[in-house]
């Protein structure tokens, strides 16, 4: 068998899961992108570039916090905290949008389209477009327009135009198909920038790669602060990049890797976004993955407190490393996440994201299974700013 880290295969696939299920017109603009990151991929200067633009754009590298007043609360294992908040507009999708403005660029595009669910991918996306001075389409479902107004007006701030979608639940799948469908009738001069390790390939492996910078690293990190790698670490999983960036250095090593996906009302209810707990094998959005569907395998609606998360497929690595068991998926519903974005607020001083709130709220089923001298890191892949009219409306502090 492959070695994980060498996945995916020539024809995009992790193991039964990825490749490229789309129609003709999309086969050779992918091709073309395949054929620019494999060539650029061996270019010391294309990744000094990267390297550049991560330092002195994105702030990199993000801190490994040791969260003293945490540890203490959960009574176990030492939790250790990858900042990713701090990025540069505020979470690790940036380092993703960084690399790819500059594919788009080698492959002399001038348009540049991105779906956005919570809106983070549409800033980050807008930012590096901005920089170039590139013209900027941004995706976005009616739905979420509504509740993660903050980032739809910083994105018009930073000149791109937004499409409200209205079809579906108007979320963020509903979103792709409409930049996918912007894509196919662009396709000369338009660069599609997909937000998560979703899609068809190469774009899971792209997104991937770029967002490793994390995981990267956390392995000098840990070594330099507790003279060893993490015994776990735990992400967040809506399409899962920042799971995919902070554990692919790992999945060679002997370190635990916990994703974390939306339970939203709960797993029972069915009302959730949790397609690795409670899914089954299907193709959206270009790529064989796990899904949420029904027994005629129509893809059934998601529901999340968090925009980020709420998505009913993920990317195709995941289902391999779910199937192949070197990752273990489990999910939170929005009652604890609120809990824990609240309890890390006040117990740290950090106001995590309701998506990374996710991969703290799991800290309290996963503890019990550490002793305490072991180390844990929690990948905090976003701040919090964007969802405080949320949580003031779910039980929060007032407003006013
Ligand atoms: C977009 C987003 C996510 C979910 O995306 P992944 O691809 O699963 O990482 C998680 N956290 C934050 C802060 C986000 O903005």
């Amino acid at each position: 068998m492959d070695k994980f880290k060498d996945l995916p295969d020539s024809d995009g696939f992790f193991g039964d899961y990825g490749g490229k299920f789309v129609p003709e017109t999309l086969m050779y603009a992918l091709q073309e992108l395949e054929d620019t990151y494999s060539k650029l991929k061996d270019n010391n200067e294309f990744f000094a570039n990267v390297d550049k633009d991560l330092k002195q754009f994105v702030g990199r590298p993000s801190p490994l916090y040791f969260a003293k007043r945490l540890t203490k609360y959960h009574g176990g294992p030492k939790i250790w905290l990858k900042r990713e908040d701090l990025n540069h507009t505020g979470a690790h999708k940036i380092n993703n949008t960084v690399g790819q403005i500059l594919l788009a660029k080698a492959m002399g595009k001038k348009r540049i389209i991105a779906e956005t669910g919570a809106g983070q991918h549409g800033v980050a996306t807008a930012a590096v477009a901005a920089r170039l001075g590139l013209e900027c389409h941004i995706y976005m479902g009616a739905n979420d327009i509504q509740r993660q107004s903050l980032n739809v007006y910083r994105i018009k701030l930073l000149g791109a135009t937004v499409h409200a979608v209205k079809s579906g639940a108007a979320i963020l799948k509903d979103a792709l198909n409409e930049a996918l469908r912007d894509w196919v009738t662009n396709i000369e001069d338009t660069y599609y920038i997909i937000g998560s390790v979703t899609g068809p390939h190469p774009y899971p492996m792209i997104v991937r790669d770029f967002n490793a910078v994390v995981g990267r690293e956390l392995k000098e990190q840990s070594i330099e602060l507790f003279n060893k790698f993490p015994d776990a670490i735990i992400a967040c999983v809506g399409g899962g990049s920042n799971a995919m960036g902070v554990f692919y250095p790992f999945l060679e090593e002997d370190v635990k890797l916990v994703g974390v996906e939306a339970a939203g009302s709960g797993i029972k209810t069915g009302k959730h976004a949790a397609p690795l707990n409670d899914g089954k094998p299907g193709v959206l959005h270009g790529a064989k993955s796990y899904l949420m569907q029904n027994d005629e395998g129509q893809v059934i609606d998601t529901q999340s407190i968090s925009a980020g998360l709420d998505y009913p497929g993920v990317g195709p690595e995941h289902s391999h490393l779910k199937d192949s068991r070197r990752a273990t998926y489990i999910a939170v519903d929005d009652v604890e996440v609120l809990k824990a974005f609240h309890n890390v607020t006040r117990l740290e001083g950090i106001m995590p994201a309701l998506e990374s709130a996710h991969a703290f709220a799991a800290l309290e089923h996963l503890v019990k299974d550490f002793s305490k001298n072991a180390n844990l890191v929690v990948n905090v892949s976003g701040r919090g700013d964007k969802d405080i009219n949320i949580v003031a409306t779910m039980g929060g502090i007032s407003l006013d």
